[in-house]
């Protein structure tokens, strides 16, 4: 019996959910920060760029926590409930596609 070695899963389906329960706790802090109200002040969608009233705009997790994603200010992004439901229903790919509708002209990325 040969002994293999662990490879890393690149889709962590099973991720500890002490792991997923801290990241979690860590979006909830992170919604409760300055840097996140400006990013929600900035009342825009990070996918499709609509103007969407800060009150309206939910924080969306890039890479998805369920798929290792974290909860750091580089995944998580304020988006509207359209792209948040579309997000979800959507493969990455056809995710993707969407996504390369809306492109336009946006500021260079990151702060
Ligand atoms: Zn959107």
């Amino acid at each position: 019996m040969a002994k293999r070695k662990k490879r890393p899963d690149p889709f962590a389906f099973h991720q500890a959910s002490e792991d997923l329960g801290r990241e979690k706790r860590k979006a909830r802090d992170l919604r409760n920060t300055q840097w996140w109200k400006r990013q929600c002040d900035r009342g825009r969608c990070h996918y499709c760029g609509r103007p969407t009233p800060p009150g309206e705009l939910t924080m969306d997790h890039i890479v998805p926590l369920a798929r290792g994603g974290l909860s750091t200010r580089g995944n998580v992004v304020p988006c509207c409930k359209d792209c948040n439901t579309n997000k979800k229903q959507l493969l990455p790919m056809e995710w993707e596609r969407y996504l390369t509708g809306f492109k336009q002209e946006d500021g260079p990325a990151g702060e």
